[in-house]
């Protein structure tokens, strides 16, 4: 059997969070001490890219690998979140809200989690100059298979190329905004050129889970180093079914009635 792969998935670091968004801002004294958990254990850090390059080949993937991602670009990476995974040599994926880039976190408020501001286009080019893999995550982070399938494709192929015109290089890899995705809203990241996509799931990725919808463990604002180390041995996480389970399916189904009933 193949060794777990956890691909951790981080929104803020943060310690000024507006209300609202505190569960998913983490302290940065604490991110520190994440980082240095990592190196501690000599965890090897890989990008998303790195990481699909090695499956896609039938590659091995380094023993205790792991791959730190960061969802929506908010403009906390650049400050608090790039500098000390820089210090610490470890790389990062960040997918985008691609049109919401030097804007705010529009779709948070109606959750009531604040508006938080958006990396700008400058941004975004100095930290891939930098070595921050970006990936994309949609035009306005909506629940994609719920939208219909044209605004969905939408969402998908020109998050690529608004993302690609302002980076100048091409943009492999998307994520799906709250993780939510279908067979029909994978096969659209396909065709649009991706090489690889990112879910939620909560549990363990390995080098057999789906390409196209790689599970992912969100860290929160109260996760210790020490819950977070049983998380990269297995001991506080589960490694992903390949299979989507039932309980998600039915979800999607309740998302969907409202969605309707909402237009
Ligand atoms: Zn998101």
């Amino acid at each position: 059997m193949s060794q777990d792969i956890p691909i951790l998935l981080y929104h803020s670091v943060s310690d000024d969070p507006p209300a609202g968004f505190t569960p998913w801002a983490v302290g940065r004294a604490l991110f520190a001490e994440h980082l240095d958990m990592l190196r501690g254990l000599g965890r090897v850090c890989l990008s998303i890219g790195e990481l699909t390059e090695l499956t896609r080949a039938g590659a091995p993937v380094p023993e205790a690998a792991v791959v730190v991602t960061f969802d929506d670009g908010f403009s906390d990476f650049a400050s608090n979140a790039w500098p000390l995974l820089k210090a610490g040599g470890v790389p990062a994926t960040l997918y985008v809200t691609a049109g919401l880039v030097g804007g705010t976190s529009e779709w948070l408020e109606p959750a009531g989690a604040g508006r938080l501001p958006m990396l700008g286009a400058d941004d975004l080019g100095a930290l891939a100059d930098d070595g921050v893999e970006i990936g994309a995550h949609s035009m306005t982070h909506p629940q994609l298979d719920t939208v219909g399938r044209e605004r969905a494709w939408r969402e998908i192929r020109d998050s690529k190329d608004a993302l690609e015109a302002i980076l100048g290089k091409p943009v492999e890899t998307f994520a799906y905004p709250h993780g939510y995705h279908d067979r029909a809203t994978k096969k659209m990241v396909a065709d649009a050129g991706y090489s690889s996509a990112a879910a939620v799931r909560n549990a363990l990725s390995h080098a057999g889970d789906d390409r196209f919808a790689l599970a992912r463990y969100t860290v929160m604002a109260d996760c210790s180093a020490e819950h977070l180390a049983g998380v990269l041995d297995g001991r506080n996480a589960t490694r992903a079914r390949t299979k989507e389970q039932v309980r998600t399916c039915v979800w999607r189904q309740v998302r969907r009635l409202r969605a309707r009933s909402a237009r």
